[in-house]
């Protein structure tokens, strides 16, 4: 059999009940944003670690350097932020093809430190090595929150509102406008930008954490319609969303009716928007949501709501059902 049968779920799903048995009390291993390992009576650390490998995850000719380096540090922030947990230091080890100048690796460092620098994360160690090929870098990062405060992916309830941090789709547009080779324009730069040099939503998660009708909280990287699936399947739900209220940048808009692309699909399929997802008990929703607004300057978004049932989202689109398949939505064929 080979991995691409199965996939890279697949692949987890082989092997993350092998280690279960050694997992002690108030551990959590494999399947969350983050790992979870009970420091004190008053914390726990949340770590998590991630691979980025050049023409898979970036193209060496369209990301700068110091763009790469602030990415590979972003993308692991966000996981921190998505357990609602402060980051503490983070790791990095990195394959470098013999060819690569030192100006590019110093470049590439700057972008690091730049993002560690802003929220205050020390690199503490990692390793270096020769790659035959290919820049392949890999980032572990320490997070802590207050014991058993992590937000899981396993905690949503029926009744919950779902929730976003912000815009979904704009990442998923900069790659298009990469890979079609499309104008520098000042809005295709914009939604290049967003996929460059996410924002991770580190003082987001920290705030909903501490809101005790939070429930369920993990990152937007693969796209809503996979990742709002782990919440469901972890916490033994469905959900309905509706596409009508994903928030969406103005820019995206424009430039999607300018290229004729499918505005339902890049928000809900692109990934890599390294906002929060997450669900909130519908009677804290209109106080959370104003004092998100408060300290954020902008709103929490709702987008859908838990509901009991097998684990799938019901999209709904001008309140009639749709359902998304390879080419898109299309209307629920009843
Ligand atoms: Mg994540």
């Amino acid at each position: 059999m080979k991995i691409h049968e199965i996939g890279e779920f697949g692949f987890i799903d082989r092997i993350s009940g092998m280690f279960r048995h050694l997992l002690l009390p108030d551990f959590l291993g494999i399947g969350d944003d983050c790992a979870i390992i009970p420091y004190n009576e008053k914390e726990d650390y949340v770590i998590t670690t991630d691979l980025l490998i050049e023409d898979i995850h970036f193209l060496k000719h369209r990301i700068t350097p110091g763009q790469l380096g602030y990415k590979s540090l972003a993308v692991n922030l966000s996981d921190i932020a998505a357990m609602g947990a402060e980051p503490v230091g983070s790791f990095l080890s990195i394959g470098i093809p013999a060819e690569t100048e030192v100006e590019y690796l110093d470049a590439l460092m700057e972008g690091y430190h730049k993002l560690s620098q802003k929220y205050k994360v020390p690199l503490l160690g990692g390793d270096t090595t020769k790659s035959k090929k290919y820049l392949t870098i890999n980032v572990g990062i320490v997070g802590k929150c207050r014991r058993g405060k992590a937000l899981l992916r396993s905690m949503a309830q029926s009744g919950d509102i779902v929730c976003v941090t912000g815009f979904l789709g704009d990442s998923a547009g900069g790659l298009e406008v990469l890979l079609n080779n499309l104008p520098e324009t000042k809005d295709n730069l914009q939604l290049i930008l967003s996929h460059h040099l996410p924002e991770p939503h580190v003082k987001e998660g920290l705030w909903l954490a501490k809101q005790s009708g939070v429930h369920a909280m993990m990152d937007v990287s693969d796209g809503i319609s996979s990742d709002l699936m782990h919440i469901l399947k972890a916490s033994g739900k469905s959900a309905v969303v509706e596409l009508d209220k994903i928030p969406v940048s103005d820019t995206l808009r424009k430039v999607t009716v300018a290229k004729g692309w499918d505005l339902d699909k890049l928000v809900t399929c692109g990934g890599e928007d390294y906002v929060l997802l997450c669900t909130v008990e519908a009677g804290s929703l209109a106080s959370i949501k104003a004092g998100f607004k408060t300290v954020f300057s902008r709103d929490l978004i709702q987008i859908g709501r838990i509901i009991e049932g097998e684990s799938r989202i019901n999209w709904m689109k001008n309140s009639q059902q749709v359902v998304l398949n390879k080419h898109g939505f299309d209307h629920f064929s009843v």
